[in-house]
């Protein structure tokens, strides 16, 4: 097994996958590093924009070939309020996690891409050159990519400023049978946080929650924190009543955390939400992971091509470019989200949205990127 690839990912999510396919198709001897097995759920809306399709496709990644939902529009409501819809301008698809990660990690294994299952421990960075130590053994390469999500051992151990903060919220997906429209993805909102609801394939429907802790921990439980604060939203109260749930449990991550990241830390570059997680109201974040992928791809191409000539230039390259297609989305989120998280501000927030329909293709459009342009 090759222990000093050209470049090492660590991290096979949508972001470190989307990248091994890339660099394994420019030639490049690529390692990922994942430390769970495929196929496997996650917490996710399973929305995606369309603006990932063109480069999708370049990759030769034919997602039609997972049935997904085609989803135009989008439909909100505030805790009290009637749903107000708008067209999403670009449009996309939802597709479960569980299909989409397997599917593309079978892809980068077609392109000669290594995907090992282990936890990486730790990476140094000494003379030029990144040691990576992993849970089976030591890896040496020229370039680290980091994709190993929005929280995640590695964080702790570079002691990355956002991880010493606690954060307020936290995520619970589950899958469900019932009856949903096809063409929409809901964003309702309920006392301390808000609900996605969507469809993926086989006529699935996600509905994945983000809640504020505070509120959660006066309940016993999932089931109770369901029938006692989501059932407030009406909209809520009728998906979730008339569905039948298909996970034993729902699934659950804690301190999600959308804190300020730096795109390059260690010498690493940064993608996804290892970057920087945008808050799920804006469903952009796998969108972003995709995009950023490809950026981080093309400089490092570069890199090994000789036209970046040095490791400094490649960072700052790399660096700048992230801030130009990502900081002003990920702002806007992170104002969306401290305004809900305001109980002052939650009320009239809402209560204009849902009276001022047209505030959310505005809303949308500055949250979401363009098609995903693969001239360059
Ligand atoms: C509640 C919620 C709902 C969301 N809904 C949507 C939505 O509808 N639409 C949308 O576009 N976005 C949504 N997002 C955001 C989206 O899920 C993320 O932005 C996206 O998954 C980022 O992909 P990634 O590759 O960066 O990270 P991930 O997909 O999280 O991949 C990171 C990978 O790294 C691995 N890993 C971590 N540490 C290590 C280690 N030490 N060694 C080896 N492997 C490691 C993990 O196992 C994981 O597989 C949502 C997020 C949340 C929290």
């Amino acid at each position: 097994m090759e222990r000093n690839p050209d470049v090492l990912i660590v991290g096979g999510g949508l972001a470190g996958l989307t990248a091994g396919i890339h660099l394994s198709q420019k030639g490049l001897s690529v390692t990922i590093i994942e430390r769970t097995s495929y196929p496997k759920h996650k917490v996710c809306g399973e929305y995606i924009s369309n603006e990932v399709m063109p480069y999708l496709k370049w990759l030769g990644a034919d997602v039609s070939f997972l049935n997904p939902v085609s989803i135009s529009k989008f439909e909100f409501s505030s805790v009290t309020g009637h749903p107000v819809t708008a067209q999403l301008p670009l449009g996309g698809f939802g597709v479960s996690r569980y299909a989409l990660d397997n599917y593309l990690c079978e892809k980068a294994k077609e392109n000669g891409c290594k995907v090992i299952l282990g936890e990486v421990k730790g990476v140094n960075f000494i003379d030029d050159k990144f040691y990576v130590e992993s849970s089976d053994a030591i890896y040496t390469s020229k370039i680290v990519l980091g994709a190993f999500g929005k929280r995640s051992n590695i964080d702790k151990e570079m002691n990355r400023e956002f991880i010493q903060k606690k954060s307020p919220w936290l995520a619970v997906k589950g899958h469900y049978k019932g009856e949903f429209p096809n063409d929409t993805v809901a964003l309702h909102n309920f006392p301390g946080g808000y609900c996605g609801v969507s469809k993926v394939e086989n006529d699935v429907v996600n509905v994945c929650y983000l809640a504020d802790y505070e509120t959660f921990k006066k309940y016993k439980n999932i089931e109770e924190f369901q029938l006692e604060v989501l059932y407030k939203n009406k909209n809520l109260k009728a998906i979730l009543e008339n569905s039948t749930p298909l996970f034993d449990k729902p699934l659950t991550i804690s301190q999600v955390s959308f804190d300020k990241k730096l795109p390059v830390e260690n010498h690493i570059l940064m993608m996804g939400d290892t970057a920087g997680l945008i808050h799920p109201l804006c469903g952009n974040g796998m969108a972003m992971a995709i995009h950023s992928a490809k950026v981080a791809s093309e400089f490092v191409s570069s890199y090994f091509d000789g036209t970046i000539t040095s490791r400094e230039e490649l960072e700052k390259r790399y660096a700048g470019e992230w801030k130009k297609q990502f900081s002003q989305r990920l702002k806007t989120g992170r104002l969306l989200g401290s305004a809900l998280h305001n109980k002052l501000l939650t009320r009239p927030l809402l209560h204009a949205v849902t009276s001022f329909p047209s505030l959310l293709p505005k809303i949308i459009k500055r949250t979401h990127g363009q098609p995903i342009d693969i001239a360059s």
